[in-house]
């Protein structure tokens, strides 16, 4: 399975500075064709760059991109939102839902995540749906517990390997360059996975991605961990040279 290298770029970047960086990001990925054959790569930009983004894909056909969240409405009087059918009509293949942000600052619940995933999938996109414990949870050895509790609530009935991704980010290691140990993320990855058997027949090939201030320095440890395929990336993705150096790693 290639390695899915996923950049979050959050609330960032200027109209222009957009710009540059996928085309940084493109002509970097053209610039290493052995890289396409390991890793599939994918931008999450801010929603309004979405056409900007797929400019550059169109132009140069290299990577896929997506959104960094959706409405679980079809459509209709929801101020600010933006429906997964507005997003697919945007040539997004993936969204992610339920990113530890939104559910810190916007209260996202894991039914609320749920029907964000359901409906994701419903209009054939795959669902990135993240998961993760805080810094008080693990301290207090319940990590297993919450995490496989979220995927237990937030994982739609009928979920398949294509229209589903689980990035497991542990909310302590987000932007703040503390990164979970190999012995840690190979311990939730593998229960993850075990999950993920109980219900699903081709649960071996969804891929589980870890989050957490992960860099060119802390990749190549953690791309050799077992049932790790591949990485969501927020910070180093805001440059070409971080986010294809992670993607060296692999
Ligand atoms: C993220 O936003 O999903 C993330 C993992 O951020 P960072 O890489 O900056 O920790």
């Amino acid at each position: 399975m290639k390695k899915l290298i996923a950049g979050n770029w959050k609330m960032n970047c200027t109209l222009t500075e957009a710009k540059y960086l996928i085309a940084d990001i493109v002509n970097g990925i053209s610039d290493r064709s052995d890289l396409t054959d390991k890793c599939k790569f994918l931008v999450c930009p801010p929603f309004i760059y979405l056409p900007t983004i797929r400019h550059a894909t169109v132009q140069y056909g290299t990577l896929s991109y997506g959104a960094q969240d959706c409405s679980e409405q079809e459509n209709g009087a929801y101020t600010g939102d933006i429906s997964a059918d507005m997003l697919k009509e945007s040539g997004c293949t993936f969204i992610i839902c339920g990113h530890s942000e939104r559910r810190q600052y916007h209260k996202e619940s894991n039914a609320l995540i749920l029907k964000k995933a359901e409906k994701v999938q419903e209009k054939e996109m795959c669902a990135i749906i993240c998961i993760g414990e805080s810094e008080k949870e693990r301290d207090a050895g319940k990590h297993l517990d919450v995490v496989l509790k979220q995927l237990e609530e937030c994982l739609p009935e009928g979920s398949r390997a294509d229209n589903t991704v689980i990035a497991y980010e542990p909310v302590w290691a987000i932007g703040t360059g503390k990164t979970a140990t190999a012995e840690d993320i190979e311990d939730m990855h593998g229960a993850i996975r075990d999950r993920l058997r109980k219900t699903m027949d081709d649960a071996d090939d969804v891929r589980i991605l870890y989050g957490g201030s992960v860099k060119p320095g802390n990749a190549q440890e953690i791309f050799s961990i077992e049932n790790v395929d591949g990485a969501l990336i927020g910070g180093a993705s805001l440059s070409a040279d971080d986010f294809l150096g992670i993607a060296d790693k692999v």
